[in-house]
């Protein structure tokens, strides 16, 4: 079957609405195909085949990056994207780890791409379209074939380049576009990074192949998103993971009055707002209801496999503190530890269906473990349904659920108790290993600015105290200047664990 991505893209190839912009350029959906053509022409034309190789791009965000990213696929290569925020070992590792044959750099990240640059092939971004267009049409791909190679966030060991066909990238835009009514007249306001599944696969892919358009911001910066909410050609979605919510309110809460309300009724404006990627706290849900009238839309994803749940369009059926339902084509499974289903749970998570990745790049043992007979792809999340089949997430078995005692605890019921306290910004709760209790439960908390006298760790313990059971308040609450996060705002908590264990944590409520 010849790939439905592909097909469904050169569908638009005549058209003159806009598809993509950033600050500096913009492209309709016809130029965008032209474009894209010549830059397969110019990566293939003698020069080795790249047919289910990776090439690299380092591109910073944009219409080149776009044009870079669908080149490459055109030419049956395998789009692996990079951040331009990665240290230069780091993205040679990649290079490596991914085995790519070459590298699309742009000007602004020749120095940082020097290494993983070498013994490749380079080509540059900003005249890789310059070319001639190709005649006739590339060579058909398949809807089996790999599309791209997308590394896992990293949020609990090393990241994992998860393979996602042609197949998976048509079928979770599919997913999308029918969910949340994506079409022709939606514009998206685009910050998420480009190298993980949320940012590309579930903002920008599905916009494009809805035939809407996207503004790529270079990056995420709270009062550009604000003042483009009210500029001309507002957008009519925003997609974003929790941490932007926060940074949001932090740059809301500095400014003055009338900016407010110009920002306020600007954001009242769209049509969407969703969070992915990490869990909603209820606090920023509701902040954003406050300012909006509506609840942000909760959903639920990982790399491997595409959309898992989506609380629905219509607000009213939004349930705060749920990431919702799994879409149609998405099976959905609780099952208990050895692997018999549950109806309510909680258990792990097990996800089937045509969204599904084809497996990790290099990794065959961690390719079998991850999935279950039947093709069942283990999540290693925890979750739980409720009578109507709301899916409610308590954390990672890896990291997020703690044993104590003979109780086993969620690390984000916990957290989600004490951010209700309007004096912690941002907090994460850890097992710390412990002879009595298998593990110590651990809050490691930021106070807001000026509130640190309220985040003393006794006053924690004793609000914890009246929200939740005796088992879970933690035992022991360590006040801090910042959490180790990723590009998704998510705290890696394994860092965070060897942190305190090696005593390298700034621990200030001790000072
Ligand atoms: P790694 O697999 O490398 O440790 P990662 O799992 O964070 O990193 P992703 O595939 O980007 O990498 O993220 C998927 C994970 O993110 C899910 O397994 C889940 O734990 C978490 N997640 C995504 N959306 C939500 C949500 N709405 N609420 C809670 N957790 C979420
Ligand atoms: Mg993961």
């Amino acid at each position: 079957m010849p790939s439905p991505f592909v097909t469904r893209l050169a569908s638009f190839q005549h058209s003159d609405w806009l598809a993509v912009e950033d600050d500096a350029r913009s492209r309709t959906f016809a130029e965008l195909w032209d474009r894209a053509q010549r830059v397969r022409l110019a990566l293939t034309e003698g020069a080795p085949s790249l047919e289910g190789r990776a090439v690299a791009i380092l591109v910073s965000p944009g219409a080149l990056w776009l044009e870079a990213f669908l080149g490459t696929i055109l030419a049956g290569g395998v789009a692996l994207p990079l951040s331009p925020l990665y240290p230069p070992a780091e993205l040679a590792w990649f290079g490596e780890d991914a085995r790519a044959a070459a590298v699309i750099v742009s000007e602004d990240q020749r120095e940082r791409g020097a290494l993983l640059c070498e013994g490749r092939r380079v080509l540059f971004a900003e005249t890789l379209a310059d070319g001639p267009r190709p005649e006739g049409d590339a060579a058909p791909l398949e809807a089996d074939d790999v599309a791209l190679l997308l590394y896992t966030s990293g949020t609990t060991g090393k990241p994992k380049g998860a393979m996602i066909t042609h197949a998976n990238v048509d079928v979770q835009a599919a997913i999308l576009r029918e969910a949340w009514a994506f079409g022709e007249g939606d514009r998206l306001l685009h910050a998420l990074p480009l190298h993980h599944l949320h940012g590309l696969g579930i903002s920008l892919l599905t916009t494009l192949l809805a035939g809407a358009s996207a503004r790529l911001l270079p990056r995420f910066d709270a009062r550009r998103v604000w003042e483009a909410f009210c500029g001309p050609n507002p957008p009519t979605v925003w997609m974003a993971v929790p941490t932007m919510y926060q940074k949001l309110f932090e740059a809301f809460d500095q400014a003055d009055e009338q900016t407010r309300a110009r920002w306020a009724s600007g954001a009242r404006g769209l049509r969407l707002a969703t969070s992915g990627s990490a869990a909603l706290p209820a606090t920023l849900a509701e902040r954003w209801r406050a300012v909006t009238g509506v609840i942000p839309l909760e959903r639920f994803g990982m790399t491997e496999i595409g959309v898992g749940a989506t609380n629905p369009l219509d607000p009213l059926g939004r349930r705060p503190g749920s990431v919702g339902l799994p879409p149609r084509s998405v099976e959905a499974r609780i099952v208990d530890e050895a692997g018999n289903e549950l109806e309510r749970g909680p258990g792990e998570l097990w996800i089937r269906g045509p969204s599904v990745f084809k497996g990790y790049l290099g990794r065959e043992q961690a390719t079998q473990d991850a999935f279950a007979e039947g093709r069942w792809f283990r999540t290693g999340d925890v979750a739980e349904r409720a009578e109507d089949g709301y899916l409610r997430l308590l954390g990672r078995t890896s990291v997020d659920i703690l044993k104590s005692g003979g109780y086993k605890l969620s690390a984000l019921e916990i957290e989600e108790a004490l951010r209700e306290n309007a004096a912690v910004a941002e907090v994460a709760v850890v097992g710390l290993p412990d002879e009595a209790w298998g593990e110590r439960v651990v809050a490691v908390v930021v106070a807001a600015p000026g509130r640190a006298a309220e985040c003393a760790p006794e006053v924690l313990r004793g609000w914890a105290k009246e929200r939740i059971a005796p088992y879970k308040v933690p035992r022991e609450v360590i006040v801090t200047t910042s959490l180790p996060r990723n590009a998704l705002g998510k705290v890696v908590k394994p860092d965070l664990v060897k942190a305190i264990l090696q005593g390298t944590v700034a621990n200030t409520s001790r000072t």
